[in-house]
């Protein structure tokens, strides 16, 4: 029997809206006709990249999956490598049942052994591509195959952080489809996200990027058809996480250093104190580790609250119940929708409690990492053969969709949070 095709492209932080700028351009009607759209995505929390895509691969919340965060504990090193997912992930699924595996760019999958053709996601430039990736499973035959023709690509791009490879990613996706037609192929382009970063969640330039997006995403759905697969492909194209504008942080962690809560050495960096904080970008986990000052530490929050400071929290059983979020807290600090609260929120890297991006500077910017109930909303179209014709949902939880995928290949994975989405199925 022919076996199925599956092509999951992660498109990062688009949300609803953008499938309603797109929805008349020739393949997303085509999609969202003859497929389904999922329009609002339930995200894990938190809304991170690596954390999402661990769930997005695995079915699983990041208390399985083991992925909670973007880098390693305590740095600015991204989580990178496969060993740090705990569970099977549906490469390791589809590679057992003997489907041929490819990635370019799809986060925690470095040095995965069951992906056959794999450009897992480093942030190095073009000089470092070949002695990164190498080391972390890339083949010289993928690198001469596929990455050698495009590295032109990669030029003129900063590293982690800024506007990357994308054009490259998108290339050598394509190019791994016409050349080895793998049976699952994943990719992870992040145009979007940077722009929405740098402007807010919608801007002139973020709408450029997705009209660049829709085009690149035009030539891999063409390179499906060239390889005469598009009636045996299930074609999927999601995001992981929204975003949400924001034009003010509240730093409710300079009155906890103010306070003598938090001690912070001449850099800003957190060296100590009866408070731990870890910020991620958009919310902040707080644990008490002097129960003397827990009373404290919760009517200042509470205070916060009730001065509409632009700050919420949940407590530690809250987050595990609603969100299955791990890890040692006492409290999860969460923006109320408006106002930012992580990533900048270190004490010394600011002037005042409610500032603007940079002293000085107004301007607005865009942010994620918080509860999946607030912000734009990732978004889920798909159109292929095990797919029921102009089906759309409102909203579904993300750990589903890998779980769902799973049983389009005729795999069932055992002990996940996820379940199959029938109603999407032929
Ligand atoms: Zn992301």
């Amino acid at each position: 029997m022919k076996k199925r095709k599956l092509i999951i492209l992660s498109l990062d932080a688009m949300i609803k809206e953008d499938i309603e700028y797109l929805k008349d351009k020739p393949l997303v009607k085509k999609m969202l006709n003859d497929g389904v759209w999922i329009k609002t995505l339930k995200t894990i929390y938190p809304a991170n990249t690596y954390p999402c895509h661990a769930s997005m691969i695995t079915g699983c919340y990041p208390n399985k999956t083991g992925v909670d965060t973007n880098f390693y504990q305590g740095t600015s090193t991204w989580r990178a490598e496969r060993d740090n997912i705990k569970v099977k992930t549906l490469i390791d699924y589809a590679k057992e049942n003997g489907y041929t595996t490819a990635n370019v760019f799809w986060p925690v999958l470095g040095g995965d052994k069951n992906i056959d053709y794999n450009i897992p996601e480093y942030f190095c430039g073009a000089d470092c591509f070949k002695e990164v990736l190498q080391k972390h499973g890339m083949t010289e035959q993928v690198y001469q195959d596929i990455v050698v023709p495009n590295l032109d690509l990669t030029k003129g791009y900063g590293t982690a952080g800024g506007f990357y490879t994308d054009d490259f990613i998108f290339a050598c996706a394509r190019d791994m489809v016409l050349k080895y037609q793998p049976d699952i192929l994943l990719i992870h382009p992040c145009p979007l996200d940077s722009q929405r970063h740098q402007d807010g969640v919608f801007s002139d330039n973020v709408t450029k990027r997705l009209e660049e997006s829709y085009e690149y995403v035009v030539q891999l759905y063409d390179a499906v058809k060239q390889i005469g697969e598009e009636d045996n492909t299930d074609f999927i194209w999601m995001s992981d996480h929204g975003q949400m504008t924001i034009e003010y942080w509240y730093r409710f962690l300079v009155n906890f250093k103010n306070e003598g809560l938090i001690e912070t050495d001449k850099d800003g960096n957190m060296i100590g104190g009866p408070v731990k904080a870890t910020p991620f970008n958009n919310s902040v986990k707080i644990q008490v580790l002097d129960n003397f000052v827990y009373d404290k530490v919760k009517k200042m929050l509470d205070d916060d609250i009730a001065n509409k400071k632009g700050i919420i929290y949940y407590s530690k059983e809250y987050a595990e119940k609603e969100f299955h979020t791990p890890g040692d807290f006492d409290f999860l600090v969460d923006s109320d929708g408006n106002y930012g609260v992580g990533r900048e929120a270190y004490p010394d890297q600011l002037g005042n409690i409610y500032s603007t991006y940079a002293p000085g500077v107004v301007k607005k910017f865009g942010e994620h990492g918080h509860s999946p109930e607030i912000g734009y909303q990732p978004t889920l179209i798909a159109i292929g053969p095990d797919f029921k014709q102009g089906v759309t949902l409102d909203r579904v939880e993300t750990v589903n969709i890998p779980v769902t995928l799973a049983k389009c290949l005729g795999i069932t994975m055992e002990d996940r949070d996820g379940v199959v989405l029938e109603e999407i199925l032929k």
